[in-house]
């Protein structure tokens, strides 16, 4: 598949080397970044259609006496945060900790859903996206099944798989992606491995987290997309 179909007159990828890293310490929950999201690259309405969402982690405290350091590990994301999220059911007093996940694409640099695509429509870039082509893709959803992070979903207009493109077509001109764009905390940061520009987001997150981990990184898929502050209950 060829990059330059996707991209303006110009624009070389192997200049480039794009890297997501969320803060989750910084993420409030808001939703933003999902309805921007779900605006800028039309994915259809409906709960089940994301290419990012927010879940919410509640770890509620151990009962006494147990011996155990935690309680139970509840996760929700009604209607993906799209619209924030409503006082956890958990009351208070039983809450040891609380937080937000965003999640999207990994953008997986062995990437199991373009090893099981069997026509090339999933793709890997050299400035590490992984794109779909709607052009070639025929629906078969074996990338969909292959996807360890729940990430892809079948567009039911077009009937052809989807996922976070990283906003390749705004990426690409220059432009952060629409999520980063729109989050009011900086908890997204995004920028460009090979051209550092001083103090930009993605080179100050990568100073304060030396230690940033990605999502089960035992799976070896290994994601570029780098979170800092990750419980170690975030599957
Ligand atoms: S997270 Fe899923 S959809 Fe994204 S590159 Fe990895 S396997 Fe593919
Ligand atoms: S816009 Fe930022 S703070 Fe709001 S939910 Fe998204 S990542 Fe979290």
């Amino acid at each position: 598949m060829l990059v330059s179909s996707h991209t303006p007159k110009g624009y070389d990828p192997t200049k480039h080397k794009w890297l997501m890293a969320i803060d989750v310490d910084r993420c409030i929950g808001c939703g933003l970044c999902v309805e921007a999201c779900k605006t800028e690259n039309a994915v259809p309405v409906g709960p089940n259609y994301f290419r990012t969402w927010i879940e919410r982690y509640v770890i509620t405290r151990p009962e006494p006496g147990s011996g155990e350091m935690r309680g139970e590990t509840l996760v929700d994301s009604p209607n993906g945060g799209m619209h924030g999220f409503p006082p956890s059911l958990v009351p208070k007093e039983q809450i040891l900790k609380s937080f937000y996940v965003p999640k999207l694409c990994n953008l997986c640099e062995h990437s199991p859903c373009s090893q099981v695509c069997p026509v090339g429509a999933t793709f890997d870039t050299p400035d590490g996206a992984v794109l779909v082509d709607p052009k070639y893709c025929i629906g078969c959803g074996f990338c969909i099944q292959a996807c360890p992070y729940g990430c892809r979903f079948m567009n039911p207009v077009t009937k052809t798989a989807e996922k976070c493109s990283l906003c390749y077509h705004r990426i690409t001109r220059g432009l952060k992606p629409a999520c980063v764009e729109v989050c009011p905390t900086e908890a997204r940061v995004f920028g460009d491995l090979k051209n550092p520009v001083a103090n930009d987001p993605i080179h100050r997150f990568i100073e304060k987290n030396k230690a940033a981990q990605s999502l089960k990184p035992h799976l070896g898929t290994a994601p570029r997309v780098l979170y800092a502050e990750l419980d170690k209950e975030v599957r």
